[in-house]
């Protein structure tokens, strides 16, 4: 019985793993065939204790040009950006789940494409998911004209889509 029931949960993480390759890459598709200033676009997995998240930010709404800094002033700009964004606190989840952050990356795409995006991807441990019952982000006034963040998600309360902007920035899980 055990037996049974240890496959099964290796087969659930296996199909959420999966899933979030799935998400992670169509969110890649959507962004190279429209990488659109204003607009990013983020995946985000709850399972097992475990946050997964992963966002592509145009460099314009990141630093507010796209080319490599090449200025002490633009290098200054994207320092202090990068130091603003990286430890991702800008993503706020409810206190009762008590996540900690476990690792956290914010750079840009390698690459000289005229568009360049900056990928952020963060995971978190929490001592209780089913605590996670909204997301918000605080991530609008932090940019330099970050409109939207488009956002799709999987749950232990299910999946979806959703827009995320300056004036909507709280998603429920609970209501899906
Ligand atoms: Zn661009």
């Amino acid at each position: 019985m055990s037996q049974l029931f240890a496959s099964e949960v290796t087969l659930s993480m296996k199909f959420k793993i999966s899933l979030f390759a799935m998400l992670c890459s169509s969110a890649l598709l959507a962004q190279q065939h429209a990488h659109q200033h204003g607009i990013a676009n983020a995946t985000l997995v709850i399972d097992q204790q475990q946050i997964e998240w992963q966002m592509d930010i145009p460099a314009d709404q990141v630093v507010g040009f796209e080319h490599a800094p090449n200025t002490p002033q633009e290098q200054a700009q994207q320092a202090a950006q990068l130091q603003n964004l990286q430890p991702h606190s800008w993503l706020v989840w409810p206190s009762a789940a008590n996540c900690q952050l476990k690792n956290a990356s914010f750079a840009p795409e390698p690459g000289d494409s005229a568009h360049v995006d900056y990928v952020s991807s963060a995971s978190w441990q929490c001592a209780d998911v089913s605590q996670i019952k909204q997301l918000q982000l605080d991530l609008f006034a932090l940019t330099t004209g970050l409109e939207q963040v488009q956002l799709q998600y999987v749950t232990p309360q299910g999946q979806g889509a959703a827009t995320l902007t300056m004036d909507q920035n709280q998603l429920s899980f609970a209501d899906n």
